[in-house]
């Protein structure tokens, strides 16, 4: 699968060093012309193997703005072909690397229900009893 930054995203550059695929592309880089981070879901893997949570939603400042979006999976093949939201690289041959030229691992107890935009990965904290 892959998470997804939306336009909240402030270009801090807090989780760009944090993703352990180098998934995140800066708002100079971005291959939407969006200037904001951009996940390559075609690197991403949720964090799977590696860290309990992905570590971008986790460090990231702007609540709400990373969220889960669809498995990198062939069944989402078309889905990802979507330029207006994914730009996805090619390879060396010129292969478009698609879902269905490559899946990508995701996390399973992550239901397709609780999948999509706006769909937040990192949960706005909550309320502290206040205490004495
Ligand atoms: S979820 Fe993990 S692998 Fe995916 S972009 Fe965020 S830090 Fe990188
Ligand atoms: S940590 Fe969040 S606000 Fe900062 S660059 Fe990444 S997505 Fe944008």
């Amino acid at each position: 699968m892959s998470v997804i930054i939306n336009d909240t995203c402030i270009t801090c550059d807090a989780c760009l060093q944090q993703c352990p695929v180098n998934a995140i592309m800066d708002d100079i880089s971005n291959p939407t012309g969006k200037k904001q981070y951009y996940v390559q879901p075609e690197k991403c893997v949720e964090c799977v193997g590696i860290y309990d949570d992905p570590q971008c939603a986790a460090i990231c400042p702007s609540i709400g703005c990373i969220t889960w979006d669809m498995p990198f999976t062939a069944e989402f093949d078309q889905y990802f072909r979507n330029e207006e939201v994914y730009k996805l690289g090619v390879n060396k041959s010129g292969t478009l690397r698609s879902p269905a030229y490559k899946e990508k691992s995701y996390r399973k107890d992550i239901l397709i229900e609780e999948r999509g935009i706006g769909k937040l990965v990192q949960e706005e904290p909550e309320n502290l009893e206040e205490v004495g």
